[in-house]
């Protein structure tokens, strides 16, 4: 593989508001790119600086090795969509993908030939004639894309473009983007604040936070090890638990009185343990502690169920922890009862914090 997009220190001010902050990133050819973050932190601010459509304060974005930092949107060798699809009303599908090669000067035929291959990539050919309004949000998201990669750039930028759709329809087109990328082979940059939407569809994961890169990864990696607090609460749900490490490699939690051992050397001397819900069991009085399973003993103060899993939230030595079980709740559990819970601490994942 090799890199299609470097993004070199990268910074853009609002004002005294500083909404990117020395961003760095390169981007493989072909790669499924999520940008992921909370409101307000950058994302757009980012996707647009790539586009053209804003100029960075400093910095250079590069394709193929290319310094198009000063380059405007359209000489640029990409595309975007976005979120509210910007289809032309009175053109027929047809004609509103085969603009964008028509403008490039390419024949009339020509153009309705790409246009025809592009709509088929997004399985819309039967409904070239159509005009935009006829159709639903999936088709005309659909339009949109088959516009975009109709000039075959060499990156596709989406902006939140699956935002308007309902949550069934969400979620397929998610595989049907993924589905696509796969087929065409070139890199998409997509932005949601959807994480579930991000760990369907990214190779990488991009997680920004006030301006910043905070982590990039699979999103197993993002998931079972996260870089810091922030992704680890951003990223699925977390029980966060104060730890304090010794010199000797013992990591007490704040939940715990025994100790945990810990083999890494750079570890700091404080900061935050992660343990996911679903590693966290409801033990019933038959199993036994042990070396794999570490013994918390607390209140029950909720029990959520969905049918699918169960969520039982407790209180142990004052700390909230959440427990993930597969179905309906366990037998014998009530809200303000005991609740005997385990995890095994290889589980566990720390992140230490600098004071
Ligand atoms: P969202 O998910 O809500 O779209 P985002 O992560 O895409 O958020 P950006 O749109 O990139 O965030 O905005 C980042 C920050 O920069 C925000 O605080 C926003 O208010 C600010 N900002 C963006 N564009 C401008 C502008 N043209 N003028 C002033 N401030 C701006």
């Amino acid at each position: 593989m090799s890199v299609l997009l470097s993004i070199d220190s990268v910074c853009k001010s609002f004002g005294p508001f500083q909404a990117l902050d020395n961003i760095q990133l390169d981007i493989e050819q072909g790669e499924f790119i999520v940008l992921l973050g909370p409101s307000g932190c950058g994302k757009t601010t980012l996707l647009r600086s790539i586009a053209g459509f804003m100029q960075p304060d400093s910095g250079t974005i590069a394709i193929d090795g290319q310094d198009v930092s000063r380059l405007p949107p359209y000489r640029r060798p990409l595309n975007t969509v976005f979120q509210n699809y910007a289809l032309f009303p009175h053109l027929t599908v047809l004609e509103n993908v085969a603009y964008g090669p028509r403008r490039q000067g390419v024949g009339r035929a020509e153009a309705r030939q790409k246009a025809r291959e592009a709509l088929a990539m997004v399985g819309l050919e039967a409904l070239e004639d159509r005009f935009p309004r006829g159709m639903s949000g999936g088709q005309q998201q659909r339009v949109a894309l088959a516009r975009a990669i109709v000039n075959q750039p060499k990156l596709l930028l989406l902006d939140e473009p699956l935002s308007a759709l309902d949550m069934k329809l969400r979620k397929r087109m998610q595989l049907e983007l993924k589905h696509l990328q796969a087929k065409l082979g070139i890199a998409f940059i997509f932005v949601t604040h959807d994480q579930e939407e991000a760990m369907t569809i990214a190779d990488r994961i991009v997680v920004m936070n006030a301006g910043r890169i905070e982590q990039v990864g699979a999103s197993s990696q993002i998931y079972s090890a996260p870089a810091s607090r922030f992704v680890a609460d951003f990223i699925g749900e977390a029980n966060l638990i104060s730890y304090q490490a010794s010199d000797n490699g013992e990591v007490r939690l704040a939940i715990q009185h025994k100790p945990l051992r810990h083999p890494a050397r750079d570890l700091l001397p404080r900061g935050v343990a992660v343990l996911r819900p679903e590693h966290v069991q409801v033990l019933d009085a038959s199993t036994p502690e042990s070396a794999s399973c570490h013994e918390l003993h607390g209140t029950v103060t909720d029990i959520v169920s969905v049918g699918s899993h169960t969520l039982v939230h407790a209180l142990i030595d004052g700390q909230p922890i959440v427990a993930r079980t597969m179905g309906l709740p366990p037998s014998g559990l009530t809200t303000g009862g005991a609740v005997r819970l385990g995890y095994n601490p290889a589980h566990v994942h720390l992140i230490g914090e600098p004071v």
